[in-house]
């Protein structure tokens, strides 16, 4: 049985995608068999794994509309099984952001991608969600299919005010769809010590929220925002990068934690 994750915030800009496939790949060179769902019609997640998104023949989108499997949709791109790290992609593109519209009104629309995950989950250790930054019915699909969702967040002024909202939208998909969702972590992603405003939100975040910051922290680097233009998710573009290192360390922590929140 696949540990299903949802990558959540509904901010932009935060780090959801890098952590996503960096995380994908660094658990995949760690022996984890991982399905990384695209949900944002941007396509980032699924071009920044090696998949052209305007290429593909099947994606998330046919799985919502239930016109495909994901074992039919997802695919294992060449590069990353290169790279020593495979995992599978169900990518997204454009055509997503007419799901949206065209679920309006049919059965079980918060609930087309749990249900698809249920055929596959056998298939897989880890089944990491990309979710785009808004609280829609993408992210709500998501978060109904997970059991679990990480936070990326940086560290700054108005970060735990956006946490509030967020922790809010866990509780009431918990309460009224999705008994097993949990929050499972804080992310402090883009992270930079030197920086007083940052440590200091980042003791803040230590008091309020406590074991459910994760330990590893994610500083700024360079190399992670260039892998994407590679097609490859900085842990496989640049093994020996602060980031990437940093990616591998998160990768172990959840591997040691799961699902426990
Ligand atoms: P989101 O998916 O939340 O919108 P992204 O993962 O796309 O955020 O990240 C936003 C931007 O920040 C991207 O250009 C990405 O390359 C860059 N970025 C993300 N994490 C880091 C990091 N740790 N160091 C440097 N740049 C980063
Ligand atoms: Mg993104």
């Amino acid at each position: 049985m696949a540990q299903i994750f949802c990558i959540a915030n509904q901010k932009g800009g935060v780090g959801k995608t890098t952590t996503t496939v960096n995380l994908a790949a660094a658990l995949a060179h760690i022996g984890q068999r991982v399905l990384l769902v695209d949900l944002d019609p941007q396509g980032n997640a699924t071009m920044g794994s090696g998949v052209d998104k305007r290429a593909m023949e099947l994606s998330v989108y046919d799985v919502l509309l239930e016109s495909a499997s994901i074992a039919e949709a997802a695919v294992v791109p060449d590069k990353l099984k290169e790279a020593g790290a495979g995992y599978a992609v169900l990518g997204a593109n454009r055509e997503l952001a007419g799901a949206e519209v065209e679920l309006v009104g049919e059965e079980r629309r918060e609930r087309r991608l749990k249900d698809a995950l249920a055929q596959v989950s056998a298939d897989y250790d880890f089944v990491l969600i990309d979710c785009p930054p808004s609280l829609s019915m993408l992210t709500l699909n998501g978060l109904c299919a997970a059991q679990g969702v990480i936070v990326p967040m940086q560290c700054e002024y108005f970060a735990l005010e956006g946490l509030a909202d967020l922790t809010n939208t866990i509780r009431q998909v918990h309460a009224n769809l999705n008994r097993d969702l949990r929050l499972i972590g804080l992310l402090r992603m883009m992270f930079d010590a030197r920086i007083t405003l940052q440590q200091q939100v980042s003791d803040q975040l230590k008091a309020h929220y406590g074991d459910k910051v994760f330990d590893a922290i994610i500083p700024r680097n360079v190399r992670l925002a260039e892998a994407p233009s590679y097609g490859l998710p900085g842990v496989l573009f640049d093994p020996a990068a602060k980031g990437s290192k940093a990616f591998v360390a998160f990768a172990e922590e959840l591997v040691a934690r799961g699902l426990r929140a």
